[in-house]
């Protein structure tokens, strides 16, 4: 089963992450993607689901997450109480993909809800409504975290780590995300060259003198904004440089590796 559409976003992959997906989803077998902020994850997995024309439900995790954000909870509207699925539950009923990019965020009691679904159980127990869903044969769970910005009371919950097949993302070649500029935005290859080249020497700089390193997603900022007729200088710096640091000298420091550059 796999439906390629004009409307299946654009993904440039960097190894054999699609192959696997399929072959995780195809074996009912839960995925996690780890990998740093900007790299492609959440891209990725909206490319599989249209991909394996599948729906698609993406939860953003953050620590007041609650389970009934996922499963549902009951809405009282014209006098009446109405149940109403969460994107959890949804998916399940559809049969589609769940992505919950960012899952460390989402406090413990929140994820423990994913357990039955993500072991060979495959269910999503409705406490609220008395309902037991059996996922269907199409459903899959996803999910995503970013391993720099853990912290030791963040990690995941081996019991439910141990649950998923992982996938390991990381920022690409130099020639694949020059691939991903082109696709992604249509600026000339040349001008693709030189972006990389300037995310290169920032992310050289990792852990000195910048905390965060230049995304894939800025690199796509920068060339949307080149691409649109803005000076390719004056677009670094507001995509790469100023979102990068509030460092004065540093500022300084990238703005010369531009400058250089262009
Ligand atoms: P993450 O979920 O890892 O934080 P995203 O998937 O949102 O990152 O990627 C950010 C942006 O970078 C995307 O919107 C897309 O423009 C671009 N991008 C990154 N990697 C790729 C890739 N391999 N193919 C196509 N676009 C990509």
């Amino acid at each position: 089963m796999e439906t390629q559409t004009s409307n299946t976003p654009f993904y440039e992959p960097s190894g054999d992450e699609c192959e696997l997906f399929e072959r995780a989803w195809k074996n009912r077998l839960p995925l996690l993607i780890k990998g740093p902020t900007g790299c492609g994850k959440t891209r990725f997995v909206s490319h599989m689901a249209a991909r394996l024309g599948l729906p698609l439900h993406t939860v953003a995790c953050h620590d007041d997450l609650t389970a009934a954000d996922l499963v549902g909870r009951h809405l009282i509207g014209d006098g009446e109480t109405i149940w109403n699925d969460g994107p959890l539950t949804r998916a399940v009923r559809e049969g589609g993909i769940c992505y919950l990019d960012e899952v460390v965020e989402a406090r413990k009691d929140t994820t423990v809800v994913l357990h039955p679904l993500a072991d060979d159980r495959r269910m999503l127990p409705i406490d609220r409504t008395g309902e037991l869903l059996q996922a269907p044969p199409s459903f899959m769970l996803v999910v995503s975290y970013n391993p720099g910005y853990q912290n030791f009371l963040k990690g995941m919950k081996p019991s439910t780590r141990q649950r998923f097949v992982s996938l390991t993302f990381d920022f690409p070649t130099a020639a694949q995300e020059e691939a991903v500029l082109v696709g992604e935005t249509g600026i000339d290859s040349m001008t693709a060259k030189r972006l990389v080249s300037i995310a290169g020497a920032f992310r050289a700089l990792r852990d000195h003198d910048l905390e965060e390193v230049a995304s894939t997603r800025l690199l796509v900022y920068a060339a949307t904004l080149i691409k649109d007729g803005y000076d390719p200088v004056r677009a670094c710096r507001a995509a790469l440089v100023e979102t990068l640091t509030d460092d004065t000298e540093t500022a300084v420091a990238l703005s010369e590796v531009v400058s250089a550059t262009f």
